[in-house]
């Protein structure tokens, strides 16, 4: 079971809405910062694990210096990422370049910043030499396809568009070997908001082989292992949170007998999780503004899927409470929409929830994680405000909303 709370008051929220109108998100330092360590904990055995946080799930510089603080790296995939993370004062190797379909300016950013690189594509390897130059550590992104099964998000390994296959890596190890680099990673990730701690010990023995494999054959050193992000959160009530001690104990356990056992070179072992740190600790806050009843029954509200697309995306549930409501008999149903002129702009589908009426504040819960980040304009939908409650109990306005004149800002046309 995880608890669906919300860090403010009912009055602290009312009177922070006077002054900073819904739609907006709301993160909280506090969980944020637990999380982080909760990790960190679970991986204490292993003197240089770290979690190179995923830009994508969260881009925001105030969160991102926190996580510094905390000691967390970058895990970044495009050249405003690397700007930001630059920008926050991550350096070298504490920022991962796992990108894809990745242009020339991106890897000579990450070049620039001494970034750790790691390619998706045998091609890239050329690729990278001529547009950048090859760095002194490099690493590879393997995709196992046929060989292991994925999970619901991030599909099928062998449907996939990521990574090198089996032959591929043991070739594109020998030749950037042979053009000169030194040190190595090799990276997987195969599951998207994966619960089962199963899935990713299966993943680190698969990592585990092949580095034993790799190191035998091409004669090469390991520095690491990236097993990519990927671990989930329970967006359900009824779903437990991820059992991060059993994997850290687990995967120490593998480590001594595929690593030490083996007499291979000590090996860091790295992920780039992104939802585990930031998901649950990231809440929507959004009013009701229509009612409207035909076939269905509908809450309308003043956010929309262009705040929140995951429901509208996969399908994904994310829990909503009605402030004030929390312990009212969930005993209405309806369909939470947004504004859209699209019918997939819905939050809920027959949705169990207290009586709604308009004005009544809405929570969407589990937003801190490709919530916010995955925004967009269209029907002309301007990206909300996100607010940070600081651990001292403040609240930090981390990001404006957009106003017209944003939405306007790149066309040159009279008036606008
Ligand atoms: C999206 C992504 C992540 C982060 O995934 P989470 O589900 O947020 O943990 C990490 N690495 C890569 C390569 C990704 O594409």
């Amino acid at each position: 079971m995880s608890e669906k709370r919300f860090p403010l008051s009912p009055e602290r929220l009312e009177a922070l809405i006077a002054t900073h109108p819904t739609p907006f998100h709301l993160y909280d330092e506090q969980g944020i910062r637990a999380a982080v360590r909760r990790m960190k904990r679970a991986f204490a055995w292993s003197e240089s694990f770290t979690n190179y946080f995923a830009v994508k799930a969260l881009p925001n510089p105030h969160i991102l210096r926190i996580l510094k603080e905390e000691g967390l790296g970058v895990d970044c995939s495009s050249l405003p990422e690397l700007v930001l993370a630059e920008r926050v004062g991550f350096a070298g190797e504490e920022i991962m370049f796992t990108s894809n379909q990745t242009p020339a300016s991106e890897y000579r950013k990450a070049r620039e910043l001494g970034a750790i690189i790691n390619l998706d594509d045998i091609s890239h390897i050329a690729y990278l030499e001529e547009q950048a130059g090859l760095p002194d550590l490099l690493s590879f992104r393997y995709n196992p396809g046929p060989l292991r099964a994925g999970n619901a998000i991030i599909g099928d390994p062998k449907e996939a568009k990521y990574g090198l296959t089996y032959d591929q890596l043991f070739q594109a190890y020998a030749s950037a070997k042979e053009k000169g680099v030194r040190r190595f990673g090799l990276h997987a990730m195969l599951a998207s908001n994966e619960l089962n701690v199963a899935y990713f010990l299966e993943t680190a023995r698969m990592l585990f082989d092949l580095v034993a494999a790799l190191s035998r054959e091409v004669g090469i050193t390991f520095s690491f292992i990236n097993m990519g992000g990927g671990i989930g959160i329970p967006y359900r009530p009824e779903q437990s949170a991820f059992d991060m001690e059993t994997f850290g104990q687990e995967l120490q356990a593998l480590y001594t007998q595929k690593i030490v056992a083996n007499s291979l070179p000590p090996l860091r072992i790295v992920m780039e999780c992104g939802r585990v740190i930031t998901g649950p600790h990231g809440y929507l806050v959004t009013t009701a503004i229509h009612q409207k009843e035909t076939y269905k029954r509908y809450i309308g509200l003043d956010a929309c899927m262009t705040n929140l697309m995951r429901p509208a995306l996969y399908g994904a549930y994310h829990h909503i409470t009605v402030l004030g409501k929390e312990d009212q008999p969930a005993n209405e149903m309806y369909d939470v929409v947004g504004s859209l002129c699209e019918n997939f702009d819905k939050f809920a589908i027959d949705r169990s929830l207290p009586e709604i009426t308009p004005g009544d504040i809405l929570i969407i819960h589990d937003t801190g994680a490709h919530g916010h980040a995955m925004g967009f304009n269209y029907n002309g939908k301007l990206r909300s405000a996100e607010l940070l409650l600081r651990e001292g109990g403040d609240i930090q306005l981390i990001r404006r909303a957009e106003t017209l004149d944003d939405y306007f800002c790149t066309l040159d046309f009279p008036g606008l």
